[in-house]
């Protein structure tokens, strides 16, 4: 499979006076509009079936040119005439959707129907009345409408091959461990689990069932984050110095559960902050070899009795690389990273969020700073990973973000907590990357 996106164009952003005293007027504060194949712009681009390329530079026709360091989509490539790709509804996966929280009703069912190889086919909730309505919703027959107790009984519906868990993380595991029994593949939502042996656990039960387990890492999926991937690999960057981020937002109600430990695990650092963790390694490529953290819990709120409130973690990488990142259950909504390398700073403000993102760039072009606002026509994060589950599960592939990654995560916020508790930094065992499946940009099938 080819996942499409449609032109980029990029936005030059004027900058301070104090960053970009060179240049002139004509040269800061234009606009670049990217067709298709770059027809219709004065300036030069190469693409590769590998990915796309950078400009070449200016054509000599637009004077005023300023020369751009570009980006594509490999998947701009693509001709208008490409046939759809979308499998008929017999042909795609099922899913079994367990739980009907927030989470499956506002994002994961919705981006189903907009997937091509994917279809919800079962529901497994502990409210009946609710799955009738949704299974109505959606076309599901109540004949294929579980509950947590008869769960089992998945076994005999041919219909549902994958299982996606939309618990709470704590029940995580039990289920995983249930599906892996009776010979479904799991799709999991983030985080994978309350602790690392868990992780293993389930790694462990999957592998013994010979099904694939994904962890829904979406941000992974995301043309942003992949674009941004990308341009580290091919050293677009130079050698990379820091990582920073930052996933906060205030969280109301006390008795959720994302404020007990047993369902949550933690606060504001397996729910959000993982999302800077994930970030840090997917990015960078790289594995931390050292973290040092801390915690804060107030006394007194009661909304952090069990859990903490913020966390600050810094990671530090065998490159020489460190990622220092924050994350608050009681901070106004801020979602942002920024990666600074010896040749350029990339960063996304917003970042991992389900949509609305925003990504620019900066480097030395010509000898002058020039600032680059890439824009990507949004795409759904969570169709794209539930499709790529599909692909996997179908033709045996691993997942680009198998149950692996979700331990490694977790094996670093077990040892995030166990710094946070001692005041010292921990020393991580030397890990290499997990095994991961096809970059999801770069698939065909
Ligand atoms: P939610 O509270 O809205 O829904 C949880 C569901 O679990 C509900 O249907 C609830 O009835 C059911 N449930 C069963 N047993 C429960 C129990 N003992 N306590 C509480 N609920 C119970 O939560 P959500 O926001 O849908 O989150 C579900 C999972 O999805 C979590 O693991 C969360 O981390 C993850 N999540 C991921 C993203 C993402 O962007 N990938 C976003 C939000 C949540």
């Amino acid at each position: 499979m080819r996942f499409r996106s449609r032109p980029i164009y990029h936005q030059e952003f004027p900058l301070a006076p104090e960053d970009n005293a060179d240049a002139t007027p004509t040269e800061i504060g234009r606009r670049v509009f990217l067709q298709r194949g770059g027809a219709g712009v004065a300036v030069a681009f190469a693409a590769s079936s590998a990915g796309g390329a950078w400009a070449a530079g200016p054509s000599k026709a637009d004077a005023n040119q300023v020369r751009l360091p570009l980006i594509q989509d490999a998947n701009t490539e693509q001709k208008e005439d490409t046939p759809d790709a979308n499998l008929p509804p017999d042909e795609r996966i099922g899913y079994a959707i367990v739980g009907l929280g927030r989470l499956s009703l506002n994002q994961i069912l919705p981006a189903l129907a907009q997937c091509k190889y994917s279809k919800v086919t079962a529901l497994v909730s502990g409210d009946r009345t609710k799955a009738l309505r949704i299974a109505h919703q959606y076309g599901v027959p109540e004949v294929d409408i579980y509950d947590y107790q008869n769960f089992e009984r998945l076994a005999d519906n041919p219909r549902a091959q994958v299982v996606y868990i939309v618990l709470p993380n704590g029940m995580h595991k039990g289920f995983t461990v249930r599906a892996a029994r009776i010979g479904k593949h799991v799709l999991r939502e983030k985080p994978m689990a309350n602790n690392a042996a868990d992780c293993q656990a389930m790694v462990d039960a999957m592998r013994r069932a010979n099904r694939k387990l994904m962890i829904a890492y979406r941000s992974q999926y995301e043309p942003m984050d992949r674009m941004i991937s990308k341009m580290v690999k091919e050293g677009k960057l130079g050698s990379l110095r820091e990582f920073i981020a930052g996933n906060s937002q205030n969280v109301g109600d006390p008795t959720q559960w994302r404020l007990k430990k047993s369902l949550a695990g933690g606060g504001a650092m397996p729910d959000i902050g993982l999302y800077c963790l994930n970030a840090a390694r997917f990015l960078s490529g790289e594995e931390p070899q050292e973290v040092l953290a801390t915690v804060y819990q107030p006394t007194g709120d009661p909304r952090f009795v069990e859990v903490e409130q913020s966390v600050q973690f810094i990671l530090r990488f065998p490159s020489g690389l460190t990622a220092t990142c924050i994350s608050s259950y009681a901070s106004h909504e801020s979602r942002f990273f920024r990666l600074q390398g010896a040749q350029g700073w990339v960063e996304m403000d917003p970042a991992f969020g389900y949509n609305g993102l925003r990504m620019r760039y900066g480097m030395l072009v010509d000898g002058k700073n020039a600032t680059t606002e890439v824009q990507i026509d949004p795409q759904n994060q969570f169709a794209r990973e539930i499709d790529h589950m599909s692909v996997c599960a179908r033709d045996d592939i691993v997942p680009h973000t198998p149950g692996e990654e979700g331990l490694q995560d977790q094996r670093i916020v077990d040892a995030i907590y166990k710094s946070a508790r001692t005041g010292r930094a921990v020393k991580l065992a030397q890990i290499t990357a997990p095994t991961r499946g096809p970059d999801p940009l770069e698939e065909t099938f």
